[in-house]
């Protein structure tokens, strides 16, 4: 099965992306890690991402989609893919559609998580991510303690996590992305999930959902 996790910044799209990769043994396709990496790299292309990230804006679909087109080539990927936060306009989803197509494979749901906006601001203003363990906390819903093992200096947070880059990247997310719910809605693949409850009963009506689409 390939699915697609969608909803705006904040939804829990890597939270939950990462309980479907484990409990499915998916493999997991987030664009904006694959962005970060390459910023680590401290490459040309690199730092110019790193200015539109923190900025808020949209990295160019020709930019994310050669990064997709590497993990959709490799055989060992197909059928078991979870794309998070991606596709992010319809451009891309058309691309994506393009690309899938050309190795035979499909988009068998798209989950979209829907979120009031006032839990999307905590979510994102809260957040921090562990460097070594790479788990995810927030000060409101889930903050770092005996859940915790790393030593707290490893706790970082996105710099585009900042309130006031989060409202550019909300406007981007209404402008460009949400468009595309209705591309999948009219291919009868998309599913809405209510996700402003907490992460272990938001995953739950996540695994009803797939069992009831026998995936
Ligand atoms: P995320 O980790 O998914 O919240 O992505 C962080 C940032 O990476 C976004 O705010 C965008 O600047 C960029 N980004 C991630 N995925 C995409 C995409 N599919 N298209 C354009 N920009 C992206």
């Amino acid at each position: 099965m390939n699915l697609v996790l969608f909803g705006p910044p904040g939804a829990g799209k890597g939270t939950q992306s990462d309980n479907i990769t484990k409990d499915y043994n998916l493999f997991k396709v987030s664009t904006g890690d694959l962005l970060r990496d390459e910023i680590k790299k401290k490459t040309n292309l690199g730092n110019k991402i790193k200015i539109l990230i923190d900025s808020g804006k949209f990295v160019s679909d020709e930019i994310i989609n050669d990064l997709i087109k590497k993990i959709i080539s490799n055989p060992k990927n197909h059928d078991r893919m979870i794309f998070d936060g991606y596709p992010r306009n319809l451009n891309q989803a058309k691309t994506f559609d393009i690309l899938l197509n050309s190795y035979n494979l499909k988009i068998d749901s798209v989950l979209n998580l829907e979120v009031d906006k006032d839990i999307l601001i905590k979510r994102i203003t809260g957040r921090s991510v562990c460097s070594k363990c790479k788990k995810i906390f927030n000060d409101f819903f889930n903050p770092p303690n005996n859940n915790h093992s790393c030593l707290p200096r490893f706790l970082v947070r996105r710099p585009d996590d900042k309130a006031h880059i989060l409202e550019n990247r909300l406007k981007t997310y209404f402008d460009d992305t949400f468009p595309v719910l209705n591309y999948y809605k009219k291919k009868n693949i998309l599913h809405n999930i209510s996700a402003s409850s907490d992460i272990g009963s938001i995953y739950k009506e996540i695994k009803d959902l797939l069992v009831s689409l026998n995936h």
